[in-house]
C-alpha cells in the first residue's frame, strides 16, 4: 500500500481527549522502507508523530506534517519455552495483549486495555498493575529523523523508568519507532499483587483470565474515551524524597505511599487530588472524573488551551495543600 496523504485533516476523532484539531498535512505510512524514504524528503519541516492519540494534547491547528506509522503486522518466533514477538508500530496494543494471552503466552496480560499502538508504548514505558513494557521488551527498531537510517537498539539502551524513556528525553523528535520485539513465556506466573486482581481470578489462572480481570477492573474504574474524552491518567504519580514523604505521612496518616528502590517515595496523585475535594469537580468543558481523580475528562466543546488552564488549577490546588508538584503525563503535540 502506498502512503496516504491528506491536507487540512480534522483530527478531533483521532485523539481520545476529543480535542478539536486541524492538521496541515497527514501522511499514513505502511512500511519501514516507506517511512525511511519519506523522512529523507521531509527536511526541516515540523513533524508530529501520531499513533492512537491516547496520550497527546493536540492544538487547534497542527502545522507541518503529521505522520501516522500504520505498520500493522506481528509474528511469533518460538525459542524453547519462550517466544520473541516481532510487532509493527501500528499494531493496536490491546489486541496484541489479548491475542498473546489467549494463546497462553505470559508477559503482557496485566497491560490489557491500555489504548494506543505498539509504536508509542516505549515512549512512556507503558505500565499498569505492577508490569511495565520494559519488563518484556527485548529491542526497538527505529528510523532516525535526520538521515532516514534504520537502527535496532536493545531495550537496555532506552533509559526506561517510571513513565519515562529516552524517547521522551534526548531522542524526542529525533527518532521514529517502527518495530518492537517482546519476550513472552509459556512459564510465567500471574502477577496479582495490585488492587483486587487476585480475588477476580480462580486458582492458577491462565494469562487470558488475568487479562480479562484487568479489563474488568479498568472498565469499572476508567471512563471509556468513546463516551467521555480523556487521556487516562493526566498526572504522573509524584516521587518525593523520603523526608518529605515522612513529614506528609505525619499530617496525613492514611496517605498511600510506595517506597522505591532508590529510597525515594512515590505518592498517589489521584489521592492527593481527591483530598483537595476535586473529584467530580467541573469547570466549563473540563472536569475531574468522578470515580478516578487522576483522570481529567472533556465534556465536549473545549480545546487544548482550556484543558491546560484547567489542569493548572488542579495542580495548583495540590501544590498549595501538600507542597507537591504534579507533572503532566500526556504530551503536547
Ligand atoms: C483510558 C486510557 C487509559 C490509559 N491507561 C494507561 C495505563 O494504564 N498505563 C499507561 O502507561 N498509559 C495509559 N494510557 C496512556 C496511553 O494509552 C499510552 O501512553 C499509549 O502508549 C499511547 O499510545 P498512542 O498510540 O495512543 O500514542 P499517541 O498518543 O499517538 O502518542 C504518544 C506520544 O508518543 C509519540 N509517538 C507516537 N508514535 C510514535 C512512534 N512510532 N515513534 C516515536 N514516537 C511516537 C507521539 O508523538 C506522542 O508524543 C491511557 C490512556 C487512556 C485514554
Amino acid at each position: 500500500m502506498r502512503p496516504v496523504i491528506g491536507l487540512d485533516q480534522d483530527l478531533t476523532r483521532a485523539n481520545t481527549l476529543g480535542l478539536p484539531c486541524v492538521a496541515e498535512e497527514v501522511v499514513d505510512v505502511f512500511s519501514r522502507d516507506q517511512l525511511a524514504s519519506l523522512i529523507r524528503q521531509v527536511g526541516d519541516r515540523r513533524l508530529t508523530l501520531l499513533s492512537g492519540g491516547s496520550n497527546l494534547i493536540l492544538p487547534d491547528y497542527l502545522p507541518g506534517m503529521t505522520l501516522r506509522p500504520r505498520l500493522d503486522y506481528w509474528w511469533v518466533e518460538r525459542c524453547g519455552q519462550d517466544a520473541l514477538v516481532h510487532v509493527g508500530a501500528g499494531v493496536n496494543w490491546h489486541r496484541l495483549v489479548m491475542a498473546l494471552a489467549s494463546k497462553g503466552w505470559w508477559g503482557i496480560e496485566n497491560l490489557a486495555l491500555i489504548p494506543g499502538h505498539c509504536g508509542a508504548a516505549p515512549v512512556q514505558n507503558i505500565g499498569a498493575y505492577g508490569v511495565e513494557l520494559a519488563d518484556v521488551l527485548e529491542s526497538v527498531t527505529l528510523v532516525h529523523r535526520d538521515s532516514g537510517a534504520v537502527e535496532s537498539l536493545p531495550a537496555g539502551a532506552c533509559g526506561f523508568g517510571y513513565r519515562e524513556s529516552r524517547f521522551k528525553g534526548e531522542w524526542d523528535g529525533k527518532v521514529i519507532i517502527t518495530d518492537l520485539t517482546l519476550r513472552v513465556s509459556r512459564h510465567g506466573a500471574p502477577k496479582l499483587g495490585y488492587g483486587d486482581l487476585a480475588s477476580r481470578v480462580g486458582e492458577a489462572p491462565a494469562p487470558l483470565a488475568v487479562a480479562e480481570a484487568v479489563c474488568q477492573v479498568r472498565r469499572e474504574k476508567l471512563p471509556d474515551p468513546e463516551q467521555l474524552g480523556n487521556a487516562g491518567s493526566f498526572f504522573k504519580n509524584p516521587v518525593v524524597e523520603a523526608a518529605r514523604a515522612g513529614a506528609l505521612r505525619e499530617s496525613y496518616p492514611g496517605m498511600p505511599a510506595y517506597e522505591l528502590e532508590d529510597g525515594r517515595v512515590k505518592l498517589a496523585a489521584g489521592w492527593l487530588i481527591d483530598q483537595c475535594g476535586l473529584k467530580g469537580w467541573r469547570q466549563g468543558h473540563f472536569g475531574v472524573h468522578d470515580r478516578q481523580a487522576l483522570v481529567l475528562v472533556h465534556h465536549g466543546g473545549g480545546n487544548a488551551t482550556e484543558l491546560l488552564a484547567f489542569a493548572d488549577q488542579v495542580s495548583a490546588r495540590v501544590a498549595e495543600r501538600f507542597g507537591v508538584t504534579l507533572e503532566r503525563e500526556p504530551r503536547l503535540a
